[in-house]
């Protein structure tokens, strides 16, 4: 039986007891609220270190158990889950629209959709990438020996995830960690847990051993208590925390992979589609409300082209409906999720008008009750501008006249972020040319963000974007350790050759043998 954590505290009974998502309000525990409302909608326990070090000691018991069903019965359990996700669709797209303030779309697409390919993928996918691999060798002192790479489960692993998507880029971690073998400790963000909690309950329901998988939740403290105990810590979140983790982690020498921060670009050529670059340029600069690590937060636009691209994109963001989603097909934009987050997105739009810029379409708050921003286009922007330097993560869109292709690709270039980008040409060849100058870990042509949805390729940032990556074979064997394994059987002798006495005659024998082997080529 999977355990969904909700520990009262110790101080206050009265906060949320296990299975009690929706309490009311307790001065101990964290109080959940709906951002397009302002309502508060559940408490959750705010675990103390203490509580961490319990579940870690559970998690770790749990797991020779969880490892022992090997590959089949891991996999019985993901698919199992598949199933609970699109039996239970709804259900969790209501509980992820009420604690992110995002519109049904934005939860359906993006989270029950990624989910759904995830848990089979994982499931299909675990025991090929993990599988033990025959290695072949050039090495001739090994003739006739066995020799395997094997991946072993690290044993308890950590995942820290964000509030911007709570199931796809923070419960979406734990499947490839638990896939592979591992226990987990999930610590969704404080803004966002009762998603991790619902789907915890799920697996639960669909057969994964008790202590397996552990929601805990908290605030920042919970999550740096948790690298205190974990063999491996998968973390998503801001640069800023993203290199604290990383220093916590350094010092118990675990190993660390780091989603991070992005301000991604999107280069529109002349010869571009100007319909296609404008729709996208749109929809995924906006959806989410522009809460997305890989969302287009940048666009670079030819002179003779600029215009008609300006053009395009502020008649189709004019006509976007922003405010409280009330079910599927009411608004385009949603909320802003975490409070904080709504002033960066003021300050850098204020930022960018002192310094010159034009907001051609919104530009400001939208009076509540909830949180939300006007979808906004910014024009004559420059990277004086925070709006073209700093991660907005709101539904801006600042657009900036380049001369010439290059002058694109160095701006695009000028950032210390590198997670992803996007260029739009009608020359599919050259775009890709352009694509593979651009430094970040993910570059789409006449495209943007699909590269997400594509889990056998690689999803990580260049640059202090992140390290390691999600997805892909790196994506599973970062929650697992190599063993090298040399098996010499049948060709046993009493004694190597190589091996005492010393002697003169031996010594000359192997001189010649590595001149044979590594002696016959040239100089030049
Ligand atoms: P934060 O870095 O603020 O928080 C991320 C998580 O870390 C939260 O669960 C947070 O808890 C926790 N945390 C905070 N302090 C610590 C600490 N000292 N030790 C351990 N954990 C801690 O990020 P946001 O939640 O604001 O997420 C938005 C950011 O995430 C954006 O920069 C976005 O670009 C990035 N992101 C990157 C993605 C990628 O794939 N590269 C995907 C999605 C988002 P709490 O919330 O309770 O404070």
């Amino acid at each position: 039986m999977a355990t969904v954590e909700q520990h009262p505290p110790e101080t206050d009974e009265s906060v949320a007891q296990e299975g009690d998502i929706g309490a009311p309000v307790e001065a101990a525990g964290i109080p959940v609220e709906n951002p397009a409302t302002g309502e508060i909608i559940g408490t959750v326990p705010d675990l103390d270190a203490a509580a961490v070090a319990e579940m870690a000691a559970r998690g770790r018991a749990a797991q020779p158990q969880w490892e022992a069903y090997g590959f089949d019965g891991r996999a019985r359990v993901l698919l199992r889950m598949q199933k609970w996700v699109m039996d239970n669709a709804e259900r969790i797209v209501k509980t992820i629209c009420e604690e992110t303030g995002k519109t049904y779309e934005d939860a359906e697409l993006a989270e029950i959709g990624y989910a759904g390919n995830a848990f089979g993928f994982w499931a299909k996918e675990a025991a090929n990438y993990l599988a033990d691999e025959r290695v072949k060798t050039s090495q001739k002192l090994v003739l006739g020996k066995k020799i395997v790479l094997r991946y072993r489960p690290l044993g308890l692993i950590g995942v820290i995830g964000p509030w911007n998507y709570p199931l796809t880029n923070s419960f979406g971690d734990c499947i490839p960690a638990l896939a592979a073998g591992n226990a987990v400790i999930m610590k969704p963000s404080e803004v966002t847990p009762l998603t991790s909690l619902l789907l915890g309950e799920g697996l639960h329901e669909c057969g994964l051993p008790e202590n397996v998988l552990q929601i805990a939740t908290g605030r920042g403290q919970t999550g740096a208590a948790l690298i205190e105990h974990v063999d491996m810590i998968m973390f998503t979140g801001s640069t800023k925390t993203g290199k604290k983790v990383a220093e916590e982690a350094a010092k118990r020498l675990i190993p660390v992979s780091l989603e991070l921060g992005g301000k991604d670009p999107m280069l529109v050529l002349s010869d571009a589609d100007l319909e296609r670059a404008a729709n996208f340029a749109v929809y995924f600069s906006m959806q989410n409300a522009g809460q997305t690590c890989i969302s287009i937060e940048r666009a670079y636009v030819e002179e003779p082209v600029y215009d008609e691209f300006v053009a395009k994109v502020s008649e189709k963001v004019r006509a976007l409906r922003v405010g409280k989603p009330e079910g599927p097909g009411s608004v385009e934009v949603g909320a802003i999720t975490f409070p904080p987050q709504l002033d960066i997105i003021k300050d850098h739009v204020a930022d960018a008008v002192q310094r010159g810029a034009r907001v051609l379409v919104g530009g400001s708050e939208v009076p509540g009750p909830g949180r939300f921003f006007e979808p906004t286009v910014l024009v004559d922007v420059d990277h004086t501008m925070k709006c073209m330097t700093d991660e907005t993560f709101g539904p801006t869109l600042p657009i900036m006249k380049v001369h010439d292709v290059e002058e694109a690709v160095r701006l695009a270039n000028d950032t210390p972020y590198g997670l992803g980008a996007s260029v739009f040409t009608r020359d599919a060849a050259r775009g890709e040319q352009i694509a593979r100058r651009i430094e970040v870990g993910a570059a789409n042509v006449n495209d943007a963000l699909i590269n997400y949805t594509v889990l056998e390729l690689p999803m990580g940032g260049a640059k202090a974007s992140g390290l390691g990556s999600r997805h892909g074979a790196g994506g599973i064997r970062k929650y697992c350790s190599q063993q090298a394994i040399v098996v010499t059987d049948k060709l046993a002798m009493k004694k190597e050759v190589f091996m005492y006495p010393y002697k003169s005659r031996t010594s000359r024998m192997l001189a010649g043998f590595f001149k044979f082997m590594y002696g016959r080529g040239k100089r030049d």
